[in-house]
């Protein structure tokens, strides 16, 4: 699990994202599957929220090693356009 502290600890991650060929699919609230379209792997992406910090979780290698990964990275940006969505009702 990585503890998203700030969106700058993802700025490389973002940048990996933006470069590849990332396609994020809504599972459900929080859940995300996260396809490289030229490779066709899919990763899973989870975020929770526990005692009010947030952690990003990725099956990718280097989410299995806690590092900010660029699935989480683009699955982050999804998922905090459909957070702030759903705050504002
Ligand atoms: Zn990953």
């Amino acid at each position: 699990m990585i503890k998203i502290e700030s969106q700058e600890q993802f700025e490389k991650a973002i940048g990996r994202a933006r470069k590849g060929d990332l396609f994020v699919r809504f599972v459900r609230f929080r859940q995300f599957v996260v396809v490289n379209r030229a490779t066709c792997a899919e990763y899973n992406v989870n975020f929770f929220v526990s005692r009010g910090r947030r952690f990003g979780g990725c099956d990718c290698k280097a989410g299995r090693k806690h590092l900010p990964c660029k699935h989480v990275a683009a699955a982050l940006a999804v998922h905090l356009g459909i957070a702030s969505m759903r705050r504002g009702h």
